[in-house]
């Protein structure tokens, strides 16, 4: 099944936020390529932040090993920085990170985001925020395998508690631990028509 063929003239993309670095745990990196595969496997595109560093680099790695279009999004301060990867299928260098972001946001389909630090964080909430105004309507996932927001998601839970988050801003975000189960639901939600067999594959 190729989701390009049948649904649409363009793949459904997939817009990862991701560390770049790889983090101490080699189950961040093999999570990261799951994704990456994921991704090509099922003839989606992945749009990211273009870097050849960490997480960034192996989602990538993956995602072209499996056939993938992939969309590399890189401000010229960070291309030395990040490694920009040179192997994408199309790499933007743009002149700031609010082009970076703006240009991954108007490519997604979905956002994804996996283990990561700050400036995941902060891609990971932006979109977020943008949702809960109605800037867009696109589907959100966090990956936490292996528990790695855990303690995010507890602090997120008590902000709703404490009366500063509604439970309805929360349920914006898709959580799950596992890929096979998240990518398809995204998808499914950014794309009701998408077939049944998406979970499948
Ligand atoms: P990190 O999760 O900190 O390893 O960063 C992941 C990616 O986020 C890298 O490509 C960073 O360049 C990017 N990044 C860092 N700061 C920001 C920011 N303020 N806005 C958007 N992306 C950022």
């Amino acid at each position: 099944m190729n989701l390009q063929e049948n649904h649409s003239s363009r793949p459904l993309t997939v817009c990862v936020y991701c560390g770049s670095r790889p983090g101490h745990d080699p189950a961040h990196a093999a999570l990261a390529r799951e994704v990456g595969h994921w991704i090509g496997a099922h003839g989606a595109q992945l749009v990211y932040g273009g870097g050849h560093h960490g997480l960034m680099g192996a989602v990538a790695d993956a995602a072209l090993a499996a056939g993938a279009r992939v969309i590399g999004v890189i401000p010229e301060a960070l291309v030395e920085m990040e490694a920009a990867h040179r192997g994408c299928t199309e790499l933007h260098v743009v002149a700031n990170m609010h082009q970076r972001k703006q240009m991954m946001a108007e490519h997604a389909d979905v956002f994804l985001a996996l283990p990561g630090g700050i400036g995941t964080f902060e891609e990971l909430f932006e979109v977020w925020t943008w949702r809960q105004l109605g800037y867009h309507d696109k589907p959100i996932g966090l990956l936490n395998a292996g528990g790695y927001y855990d303690s995010l998601l507890t602090f997120l839970d008590s902000s709703v508690q404490a009366g500063f988050m509604g439970q309805w801003q929360m349920e914006l975000l898709r959580v799950s631990d596992s890929a096979s189960e998240l990518l398809p639901a995204l998808l499914k939600a950014a794309r009701p028509d998408a077939p049944d067999r998406l979970e499948q594959i």
